[in-house]
């Protein structure tokens, strides 16, 4: 992306928190990342390759298969709706869904009911996913609500893989005995942008019960308030209407404390302040808000488990072994790689996990039956 674009990005912001004051954390993060002429998503290709990071489809094609496969069950257990919207929240480069759906030719008449719509901010990776998914006649929408939306009275299949942790959070420092908001103002470094803290109603924190004991000096709180939106709007769908959803991201199983933001430049770890648009910024997901927002909206919530083995039950090594069967030497052991990158619990196998979101009545679907 040019760096006028992301200069005149940070400009306006400095320029918003001059007339303001400082702005919340969620609001700094929104611009950073999906301002239509300078955000992160808007332009350039952050994924894979080149990009700032890789994903769990990017590294094995095995993942997309597992989950195509987990989607054509879920519709079967549906009892095989003779139409019905399968949507994919932030699909990146389109190869989870282009795995996804080569596995699902396996029951032609999941593809005959299917209406895919991909829900994408990015108008460059829109036109990658166009390019990975000959075929397939997706539609697109700019965000996740009219993404949900379209699916109208159709029953609902989502996945959404990595796409919660690129939601803005808000962050709350306990200080001197109160909840602050730690907020993004002016400071002399960071190209002017620096985190301060202001006062807040102690009521409108949004701190669950179970960490309001009594948090040390400096505890961090979280809050994912459009995460929880989703989840929330996923749940009415799938309750009202049938369906199930499989969210995939790295994060924590239970409310708790810390400070999780991150920020990846050109692969490495970057200060999330400092160049607004040229930083990929994320947070670990609260999957306990996700189950209570789904809950609340009258759905049912499974797990969540861990990527590994979610991986492992779905059937993740005999698919491995029938690829090496056919591949040379060099390549099978590239197979192996990656997988243990996906299963393995020091790589990506236990912080990364999977949730699902069902009907009131389902029963655990496939991969959840421990949970
Ligand atoms: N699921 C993909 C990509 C993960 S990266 C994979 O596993 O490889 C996050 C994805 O979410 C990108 O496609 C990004 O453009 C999209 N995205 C981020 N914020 C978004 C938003 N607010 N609305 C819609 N899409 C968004």
């Amino acid at each position: 992306m040019p760096d006028a674009a992301k200069a005149a990005l940070a400009a306006r912001l400095r320029a918003r928190i001059a007339a303001e004051g400082p702005i919340s954390l969620e609001d700094f993060w929104q611009a950073a990342m999906t301002d239509p002429d300078g955000g992160y998503y808007t332009q350039g290709q952050p994924i894979g390759g080149d990009g700032d990071f890789t994903t769990a489809p990017e590294i094995s094609q095995i993942f997309g298969e597992l989950i195509g496969l987990w989607l054509v069950d879920a519709w079967d257990r549906a009892g095989q709706p003779a139409a019905f919207a399968l949507v994919e929240l932030g699909p990146g480069r389109g190869q989870l869904m282009a795995d996804a759906l080569r596995a699902a030719a396996l029951a032609p008449e999941f593809g005959r009911a299917c209406r895919l719509i991909l829900g994408e901010a990015s108008p460059t990776l829109q036109a990658t996913q166009k390019n990975r998914l000959p075929g397939a006649a997706p539609i697109w929408r700019p965000n996740w609500r009219q993404a949900i939306e379209y699916a109208g009275k159709l029953p609902l299949f989502l996945v959404a893989n990595e796409f919660f942790d690129a939601l803005p959070i808000r962050q709350y420092e306990f200080k001197d005995r109160a909840w602050r908001e730690r907020r993004v103002g002016m400071g002399a470094a960071r190209d002017g942008f620096a985190f301060t803290l202001a006062d807040v109603p102690q009521s409108d924190v949004p701190a669950p019960l179970a960490v309001l004991g009594a948090p040390p000096e400096g505890a961090i709180l979280e809050h994912g308030a459009e995460q929880a939106e989703v989840a929330a709007t996923i749940a009415r769908q799938i309750a009202q209407h049938g369906g199930a959803a499989l969210i995939v991201d790295y994060g924590f199983a239970g409310h708790r404390l810390g400070d999780s933001l991150q920020a990846l430049r050109d692969g490495a770890p970057a200060d999330a302040l400092a160049a607004p648009g040229a930083a990929d910024i994320t947070a670990h997901v609260n999957f306990q808000s996700l189950i209570d927002a789904a809950k609340t909206n009258g759905a049912k919530a499974f797990g969540p488990v861990d990527q590994g083995a979610f991986l492992l039950a779905l059937g993740a090594e005999a698919r491995a072994d029938a690829l090496k069967q056919k591949a040379t030497p060099a390549a099978a052991a590239e197979i192996d790689r990656s997988v243990r990158r996906l299963l393995h619990p020091l790589a990506m196998g236990r912080l990364f996990k999977a949730l699902a979101i069902l009907p009131p009545n389902a029963s655990p679907p496939a991969g959840f039956q421990t949970s």
